[in-house]
């Protein structure tokens, strides 16, 4: 009987040496949670792939769409699953060819994992390969630069056969890299931001700072769909929201007016990492380009991040626009990220801020508010929501546990 299942290629995780199996454990995991909406009745290692299989054995192209958002899948294909009669894997062979869509050329690789199989890979491939050009007589064989490979590989009591596969996201499995804290506004850049350092591993806890009291909560709202829209991904925990906007008038009374957006950056900054310690995570993320706005400039990225002795990561420095809502528009955040809500950012904005700031008025200008006192109510204000996608994030116990206040059903403010 020939059976339909997702086989999962991971390739990057393949060069991790003794490692292998944690990467490979924690991706099962990872596809365990990811795909708890589907009917799967088993996720598996077997020689080289992760394979999924499901209870009508009839894996659908939705699930493979599923498999291949979560980080650490390089590509996956819908296999056929058949015993070792060779009649049955040549006629997978040509079902698997017929579903490849346009092409000229294709070779057959066949592969044998278990050395109990009597038939010779060779002979396989000979085999496989002159049943296909019979039911393919207008297409060519091409052994070196083939449009299609139908692979015929054969493990233990079993063979799989597949001649197309599509390319998942990449990077490494949520939860192999430890924690970060990312800086999460509604704008385009810190969600990719958030994205790219989940990607290759990390368990990622995006905070958002919200101009509440004193704005309206929709910048919360967007940050939540934000992160919904993440979530299939599996690389969010948690959200924490820190309502900013009191803070921030204090902020823009005390100091000049053109350093008002490095001293709001110095807070978030400083709250950010209070957070990631308690958290037990070991760094800041921002979505900064370098230049892209006033506020990106070497000094001011300099000014800002004496605050924090955290490493803080900014995997878009070097990124353009145009590249960042690209990847935007392929994790399903641009849209969000298109309606404007003001925040805390936008939020007494000085007319001429600063572009080229010193680090002596920087520093003064910190010390004329009680920074300290500040960045201690704004942590004990935080709120939160957690995201149950993530398999491998823990909350932390002990002190934010007992005393914040869980969004519920989200920041109390009407949509
Ligand atoms: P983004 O597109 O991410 O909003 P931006 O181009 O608007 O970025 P800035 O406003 O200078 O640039 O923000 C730089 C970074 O600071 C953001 O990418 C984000 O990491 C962090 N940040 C800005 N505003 C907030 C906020 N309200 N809450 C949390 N982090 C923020
Ligand atoms: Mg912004």
């Amino acid at each position: 009987m020939t059976e339909r299942l997702c086989l999962v290629h991971y390739h990057e995780i393949g060069l991790k040496g003794k490692n292998r199996s944690t990467f490979e454990n924690q991706l099962v995991t990872n596809l365990h949670r990811a795909l708890s909406a589907f009917d799967v009745t088993n996720i598996a290692r077997i020689s080289g792939y992760v394979i999924v299989e499901t209870a009508d054995r009839a894996a659908s192209e939705e699930l493979a769409a599923a498999i291949r958002r979560v980080p650490g899948v390089a590509r996956v294909s819908l296999a056929y699953r058949c015993g070792l009669d060779e009649s049955e894997y040549v006629a997978a062979a040509i079902r698997a060819l017929g579903e490849a869509g346009d092409f000229a050329s294709f070779k057959v690789h066949a592969r044998r994992s278990s050395t109990t199989y009597e038939r010779h890979t060779l002979e396989m491939n000979q085999l496989v390969g002159s049943a296909l050009c019979e039911a393919f007589p207008d297409k060519k064989v091409d052994v070196h630069h083939p449009d299609v490979t139908v692979v015929v590989h054969v493990v233990q009591g079993s063979t799989y056969v597949y001649a197309a596969s599509a390319p998942g996201v990449g990077g490494l499995p949520v939860g192999t890299a430890g924690k970060v804290v990312t800086l999460l506004s509604s704008g385009f850049d810190s969600p990719v931001a958030t994205w790219m350092v989940g990607r290759r591993g990390a368990i990622c806890v995006p905070v958002h700072f919200s101009g509440r009291p004193m704005t309206a909560d929709t910048s919360e709202w967007l940050c939540q769909d934000i992160v919904d829209a993440l979530a299939p991904s599996g690389v969010v925990g948690r959200l924490y929201v820190v309502p900013f906007g009191e803070r921030q008038r204090e902020i823009s009374l005390a100091v000049p007016q053109s350093l008002r957006i490095i001293m709001y950056r110095r807070v978030m900054l400083q709250v950010s990492e209070r957070i990631a310690r308690l958290e037990g995570a070991k760094a800041l993320v921002t979505g900064e380009s370098l230049g892209q706005v006033a506020s990106q400039t070497l000094e001011n990225i300099a000014a800002v991040n004496e605050a924090v002795t955290m490493p803080v990561l900014r995997p878009l420095i070097g990124s353009d626009k145009q590249e960042i809502i690209r990847r935007a528009e392929q994790i399903g955040t641009a849209e969000i990220s298109s309606q404007t809500a003001p925040d805390c950012c936008t939020l007494f904005m000085p007319r001429r801020p600063e572009t080229h700031a010193r680090m002596e008025q920087v520093l003064e200008a910190w010390e004329s508010f009680d920074h300290e006192a500040m960045v201690e109510s704004l942590v004990d204000a935080v709120e939160w929501r957690d995201f149950p996608q993530c398999p491998s994030y823990h909350a932390p116990r002990g002190r934010l546990r007992e005393h914040h206040r869980e969004l519920a059903p989200w920041g109390g403010g009407e949509r």
